[in-house]
């Protein structure tokens, strides 16, 4: 049974209009597109979901971040979905990640990295759930 993870194409990427260029990088990858929408998140949402970074120095802007405008969440299926992701988006800061990556290629900085992506399975399956019902997973 392949795994499943939630990625999310942030407000930056959306606004700079490169979704088409991450859906075709993620689609080289061999990753399944289960499914996906185009969705603005309120300030409440943006927080609910990112409330593990709550007592962090920067949940306020993330929140206002990622409630600046429309994101498109997808749920992706694949061997090994969860970390081959992490390893496909590079890491959080743009200037540290791989050469390649998606935020290498489209993030701008520690905060506005273009892409999210699951950090374990367990997560996935939440975050999953904040955006999906399992009658939506149509891919
Ligand atoms: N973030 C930030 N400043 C930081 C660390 C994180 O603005 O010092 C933002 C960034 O958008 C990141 C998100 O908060 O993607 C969640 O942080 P996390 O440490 O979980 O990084 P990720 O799992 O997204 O690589
Ligand atoms: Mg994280």
């Amino acid at each position: 049974m392949p795994e499943r993870t939630l990625a999310i194409i942030k407000p930056d990427a959306v606004a700079a209009g490169v979704v088409g260029e991450i859906i075709a990088q993620i689609q080289q990858a061999g990753f399944r597109i289960r499914a996906m929408k185009l969705v603005r998140l309120s300030a409440e949402q943006a927080g609910a979901f990112y409330a593990v970074h709550r007592e962090r120095p920067f949940y306020a802007e993330l929140v206002r971040f990622m409630s600046s405008g429309p994101v498109v969440p997808m749920v992706l299926e694949k061997d090994n979905a969860v970390a081959d992701f992490r390893a496909l988006i590079g890491a959080t800061d743009p200037a540290e990640a791989a050469e390649g990556t998606i935020r290498k290629r489209f993030g701008r900085s520690k905060g506005e990295n273009a892409i999210h992506g699951s950090d374990s399975p367990e997560n996935a399956r939440v975050e999953i759930a904040f955006f999906f019902a399992e009658s939506e997973l149509v891919g």
